[in-house]
């Protein structure tokens, strides 16, 4: 038992809807359809990993599909997660389109990659989804706890899942909470913070002291809180790196010392720039050209 909710020796989370999540996927956002998304599904199965998740808007959707079918892993023994495009219109049409490219008869979990157009419209058509049993678990991405309470409040299932960017630098405390409160798991991505703070020297005590790499401290940081990660490598041996973090733990120092990282001051809000909104596009591109400033 590493946390709330969650079981077994390479940790998995039940989900209020009662399917069972692996703490550990793969990620292949940026990972150009064709041989590199099936060489990173076909090394992350064998490295233990039995959760994928990939998206419409990724575009690689086929190669997560031929990479399944082609292992020696039986496909009940993978939870597969795909997200429903917002700027498109039917969730139910959208996801029959996907899972004729991932050549399967249900996904695991289907969720709204971000609130575009409000929290509410998808969610009857991610309701009829399930009910069809075109997804066996419905879900959510990018919504703050507010949104959150918005779409349990209309819905008659709620989220299963809210994917949001979470990891010691961007740690949404408040979300987090609000997440539990109302029994819907949060899940990360950006577990790895993009790359963007793997070298950063606090991290690098702590990963030293456990004798791990920053990589692995940041996924177990996670998960040691029944948090689920899905972090993306095209490379093998990173791969590899990163499913090593069922076999050791963090002691409740290193867990503060890594908490005290975070810069978004416990929020309750999923991103710093929503970037489907004109404010959020305007606060993306102030920030990257204040960062190129800096230099
Ligand atoms: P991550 O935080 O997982 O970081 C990925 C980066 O870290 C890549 O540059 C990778 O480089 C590098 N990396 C991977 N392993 C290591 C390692 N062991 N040591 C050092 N560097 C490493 O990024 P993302 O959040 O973007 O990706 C995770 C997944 O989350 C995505 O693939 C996607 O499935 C999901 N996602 C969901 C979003 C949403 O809106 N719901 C938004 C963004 C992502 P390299 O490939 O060269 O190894």
């Amino acid at each position: 038992m590493i946390g709330a909710g969650v079981e077994g020796g390479a940790g998995s989370r039940r989900l209020a809807d009662g399917t069972t999540m692996p703490l550990l996927g793969l990620g292949v956002y940026l990972v150009p359809d064709g041989e590199e998304t099936e060489n990173a599904v076909r090394w992350a199965l064998e490295a233990g990993y039995r959760h994928v998740d990939t998206a419409q808007a990724y575009g690689n959707e086929a190669s997560v599909g031929r990479a399944l079918r082609e292992g020696d892993v039986r496909r009940e023994e993978v939870f597969v997660t795909t997200k429903f495009n917002p700027r498109l219109e039917d969730p139910v049409a959208e996801l029959e389109r996907s899972l004729e490219r991932l050549g399967l008869d249900a996904v695991d979990l289907y969720i709204v990659h971000w609130p575009q157009g409000g929290p509410t419209w998808a969610w009857p058509g991610m309701e009829r989804a399930r009910e069809r049993g075109l997804a066996r678990a419905i879900g959510v991405s990018n919504f703050s706890a507010e949104e959150l309470e918005v779409v349990i409040a209309a819905g008659e299932f709620k989220p299963a899942v809210n994917q949001v960017k979470f990891n010691p630098f961007y740690f949404r405390r408040g979300l987090h909470d609000a997440c539990e409160r109302h029994g819907v798991a949060l899940e990360a991505w950006g577990s790895l913070t993009q790359g963007n703070e793997i070298g950063d020297s606090a991290l690098a005590a702590v990963a030293e002291r456990a004798g791990r790499t920053p990589a692995q401290v940041l996924l177990r940081w996670a998960v040691q809180r029944g948090v689920p990660v899905i972090p993306k490598s095209r490379r093998r041996e990173r791969i590899a790196e990163n499913a090593q973090i069922f076999d050791f733990a963090l002691s409740e120092g290193e867990m503060s010392a890594l908490d005290g990282l975070d810069r978004t001051e416990g929020t309750d809000v999923a991103l710093e720039n929503p970037w489907w909104t004109t404010t959020g596009r305007a606060r993306g591109l102030a920030g990257r050209l204040v960062r190129s400033l800096r230099g």
